[in-house]
């Protein structure tokens, strides 16, 4: 599913044009756009306002094309829907605003639109799944609920304006298997590069398709110009994605998979046993600790074995992040084996 179009509908002429530009991709499904903007600063163009939707509605009559637009409150929806939008979308800034959605929610009962929800700002399942909560609670189907990962807000992004976190968005697709998944490579990118390999991580992920920005003339949108591409860049874009399937058919790939699987399973195994007598020997070490009235933490000792074992990032052939990032897991859980041993 390819959800595309402008960041803001601005224009009558803008928006006709882009649209017309998506429906010649010919692979594009639904046209977004969004006419009342979430702008950090009210200085900001705050989006045209409800003569858009009439501009969306002409370029669904010119293309065939459906369209979805933003709703943060009850008047957005209403406003949408009498104007005869296919979807609405609740952007990443409401999501985070339990109020908000709740409005949403209920002034989308019993209606029959499309409804995607971005993940909120935090990087966390919470509030992502608090809306999945109340709009299913609003009587809107699975079949009508879409979830879009459109990166998180983080300190640093690491050349993304929000960086991606897989792994949220995986434990929210393990979480409603029967939800579909689109991925916004526009808002986690904030640029024209990195659109594409954003895209393709998607579809390796198995996502369900794509939410993404497009104006007819990037350079000169009022909003998030920048991560914007023409319609003609966007359908290459598109063309040169590979989107694979989850498995296939063929017992010579089933076996090969079954005898690396359970290879990996009887390795994740070990792994957890061996974690386990760690934190048996953190106890101990807890125990010794209470009764020479120690504290939990030595910081050298503690420098030292992140020096070593960071160090030996390039041998092992694993990140130096990810190895930081296990070793303050298995840090943290064995402090609190320590403090369950001190505090018993
Ligand atoms: C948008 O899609 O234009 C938008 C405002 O996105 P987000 O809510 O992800 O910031
Ligand atoms: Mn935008």
């Amino acid at each position: 599913m390819i959800v595309a179009g402008p960041c803001s509908v601005e224009s009558r002429e803008q928006t006709l044009a882009t649209c017309r530009g998506l429906a010649a991709c010919g692979c594009v499904d639904m046209i977004r756009g969004g006419v009342w903007k979430p702008r950090t600063y009210p200085s900001c163009f705050q989006g045209i306002g409800e003569i858009g939707l009439r501009w969306l509605v002409e370029a669904k009559e010119q293309t065939g094309l459906p369209f979805g637009v933003e709703v943060a409150n009850g008047r957005h929806v209403e406003a949408s829907l009498d104007a005869g939008a296919d979807m609405v979308w609740i952007g990443a800034r409401t999501t985070g605003n339990p109020f908000s959605v709740q409005e949403v929610a209920d002034a989308l009962r019993g209606t029959h639109a499309l409804v995607l929800v971005k993940n909120g700002q935090m990087p966390d399942t919470a509030l992502w799944t608090g809306a999945v909560e109340r709009l299913s609670a609003a009587g809107i189907p699975p079949e009508r609920l879409v979830l879009v990962h459109r990166g998180f807000s983080q300190a640093s992004g690491g050349g993304y304006r929000n960086p991606p976190v897989w792994h949220v968005a995986l434990e929210m697709r393990r979480r409603f298997p029967e939800l579909k998944m689109l991925c916004d490579p526009s808002h986690i990118c904030g640029c024209r590069e990195g659109l594409a390999a954003t895209a393709q991580k998607a579809a390796d992920l198995s996502y369900d398709g794509l939410f993404m920005e497009s104006h007819i003339r990037p350079d000169e949108a009022l909003s998030d110009a920048g991560q914007q591409i023409t319609p003609q860049r966007l359908g290459e874009l598109l063309a040169g994605l590979r989107w694979r399937r989850e498995t296939v058919d063929v017992p010579q790939f089933e076996a090969d998979m079954e005898r690396l699987r359970l290879e990996i399973d009887q390795i994740d195994a070990q792994l957890f046993s061996l974690l386990s007598r760690r934190m048996g020997i953190a106890e101990n070490i807890g125990r010794i600790k209470r009764e020479n009235d120690v504290t939990i933490l030595q910081r050298r000792r503690w420098d030292e074995i992140v020096e070593h074992i960071v160090g030996r990032a390039g041998e092992l052939g694993l990140s130096p992040e990810f190895i930081r990032t296990i070793l303050d897991a298995v840090h943290m859980e064995s402090i609190a084996h320590q403090n369950a041993v001190m505090n018993s």
